[in-house]
C-alpha cells in the first residue's frame, strides 16, 4: 500500500483535535464491541441536557462584565450527574460537552453511582480579582440553580477552581434553596463539609495507576524518572508523591514552559515556590518549551495539564513507557494508535483520572450520611476502587485484544448502557 503523505486539509486538522468528535467515534466503537444497536450510540452521543447562561458580573473598576458557562447533563439513567466545573478563556460548549461524557465513562469504570456532567465559564481567573472571582461563581451557581442539586447535579473542582470557589458555590446554593445544603457540590473546604483526601485525590488516584501499571512492565516506580506536564493540582501533588517514593521526576512544566534536569528536580522547592495556578517557570531562565519536554527520554510521562498535547505528530517522539493521563484528553486518537502499536502502555484519562471524583463520591456520601471518615479510611477505599477500575480496564484489554482507552471505554459505557435499558429508554 501506498503511505498517504498528503497533509491534513485544515478542516481534517480541525476535526482530530475536536474532542467531543473524537469522543463519539470511541463510543460508537466501544457500544459496537460490546453488541449495543444504533440507538443507544444516539442516546450517548451528546449530553440529554445542556445549559447556556449568560452572568454578569460588577467588576472592580464598577464596569459590568458578561461571562458565558455551561453546564453539561450527559447522562442520568445511572443516578443523578457529576463533576467539575472549569474556569479557562478557552472554555467552549463541545469541549464541556466531552467533558460530560469524560465523566460518565469515569463514573462507571469505578463503578460510581453517577452519570456524568461537566461545566465551565469562559473567563480568565489569572487576571480576577477575589472579589469578582465570587461574584462570577454566585452568579453561576444562580443561573444553573434550576438543574443541579444534591440529587440531580452535583458539581466540583475543575480546571483553575478550587476549594474557596466550591465554598462560595455552596454558600449561594444553600440561599436559594433556605437551608444547608453541603451534599450539592464536592470539593468544599474540610469544615464545611469536604472531605479528607479530596484535594490530593487526582495525583492519589494517578500514583495507584502508576503503581499498577509498572507491574505490567516490570519496572520499579523506586528510581524511575518521570516527567510530568502541568503543575497544578493534580501535577504538583503528583510530583510530591512520586518525589517522596523515591521516584526520580526530572521535567516539569506550566502553562509558560517546562524545567529539566537529568538528576530529577527539587520538588520540594518548586512546590513552594509554586501560585495557586501553579505557574513556577517564570522563576528560571533555562526553561524548555512544553513540546520538548514531552519528548524527554523517561520512563513514566504524566500528561496534567490540558487537551490534546500528543498528537500524530510527535507520537512518534515519545520517549517513555508508559504514558498516565492525569489530564482530560491529552492525547488524540491517532496518536493513541501510534503509541499502543509502540507498545507504550497507555492508561487513558477516563480511568487515570478517576480518584478525584471517587473521593468527591465519598464528600458525598458522607455529606448525606452526616458521618465522617478519617483521612485513612478514604485512603484505603480509594485505593481498592482504584486498582478495580485499573484491572477491570487491563483485563478487557488483553481478553478483547483492544487498546487500553478502547478497554476503558468498554468498561464505562456498559454500566450506563444497561441502566438505560432497564429503565426503559432504549
Ligand atoms: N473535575 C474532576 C474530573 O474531571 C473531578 C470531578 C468531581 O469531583 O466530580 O474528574
Amino acid at each position: 500500500m501506498v503511505a498517504d503523505n498528503t497533509p491534513d486539509s485544515p478542516n481534517e486538522q480541525s476535526d482530530k483535535m475536536d474532542v467531543l468528535k473524537s469522543t463519539q467515534t470511541i463510543v460508537k466503537i466501544a457500544l459496537e464491541k460490546l453488541g449495543y444497536p444504533e440507538e443507544v450510540f444516539e442516546l450517548l452521543k451528546e449530553p440529554v441536557r445542556m445549559m447556556t447562561v449568560r452572568i454578569p458580573v460588577r467588576m472592580d473598576d464598577d464596569s459590568i462584565k458578561i461571562f458565558t458557562g455551561y453546564r453539561a447533563q450527559h447522562n442520568d439513567a445511572v443516578g443523578p450527574t457529576k463533576g467539575g466545573v472549569r474556569f479557562h478563556p478557552k472554555v467552549s460548549e463541545k469541549e464541556v460537552k466531552a467533558l460530560s461524557i469524560w465523566m460518565s465513562l469515569k463514573a462507571g469504570i469505578v463503578d460510581l453511582p453517577y452519570g456524568g456532567g461537566k461545566g465551565g465559564i469562559v473567563c480568565d481567573p489569572r487576571e480576577m480579582s477575589f472579589r469578582e472571582l465570587e461574584g462570577l461563581s454566585r452568579g453561576y451557581v444562580r443561573a444553573i440553580s434550576q438543574i443541579v442539586g444534591p440529587t440531580k447535579d452535583i458539581p466540583a473542582p475543575d480546571v483553575f477552581t478550587n476549594p474557596q470557589i466550591m465554598a462560595w458555590m455552596m454558600d449561594e446554593y444553600s440561599r436559594i434553596d433556605e437551608f444547608n445544603n453541603p451534599g450539592f457540590i464536592t470539593g468544599k473546604p474540610i469544615v464545611l463539609g469536604g472531605s479528607h483526601g479530596r484535594e490530593s485525590a487526582t495525583a492519589k488516584g494517578v500514583t495507584i495507576c502508576i503503581d499498577e501499571a509498572v507491574k505490567k512492565k516490570g519496572i520499579k516506580v523506586k528510581g524511575a524518572r518521570v516527567v510530568i506536564q502541568g503543575f497544578g493540582n493534580a501535577g504538583s501533588f503528583l510530583a510530591k508523591f512520586l518525589h517522596d517514593s523515591g521516584a526520580k521526576v526530572v521535567g516539569i512544566s506550566d502553562a509558560y514552559g517546562g524545567l529539566y534536569d537529568p538528576d530529577g528536580l527539587d520538588i520540594d522547592y518548586l512546590l513552594d515556590r509554586r501560585d495557586s495556578f501553579g505557574t513556577v517557570t517564570k522563576l528560571f531562565n533555562n526553561t524548555i518549551t512544553n513540546e520538548e519536554l514531552l519528548e524527554l527520554k523517561c520512563d513514566i510521562l504524566v500528561p496534567a495539564a490540558v487537551e490534546n498535547q500528543i498528537t500524530e505528530k510527535n507520537a512518534n517522539k515519545i520517549n517513555a513507557s508508559i504514558i498516565v493521563e492525569a489530564a482530560n484528553g491529552p492525547t488524540t486518537l491517532e496518536a493513541t494508535k501510534i503509541l499502543s502499536d509502540r507498545d507504550i502502555l497507555l492508561v487513558p484519562d477516563v480511568l487515570a483520572s478517576a480518584g478525584g471524583v471517587t473521593v468527591s463520591y465519598f464528600e458525598w456520601v458522607q455529606n448525606n450520611q452526616g458521618f465522617y471518615w478519617s483521612e485513612e479510611e478514604i485512603e484505603d477505599k480509594l485505593h481498592k476502587v482504584m486498582t478495580k477500575g485499573f484491572n477491570s480496564v487491563y483485563h478487557t484489554a488483553e481478553t478483547r485484544r483492544v487498546d487500553m482507552r478502547l478497554a476503558a471505554y468498554m468498561v464505562g459505557v456498559r454500566k450506563m448502557a444497561e441502566a438505560a435499558r432497564f429503565r426503559g429508554w432504549i
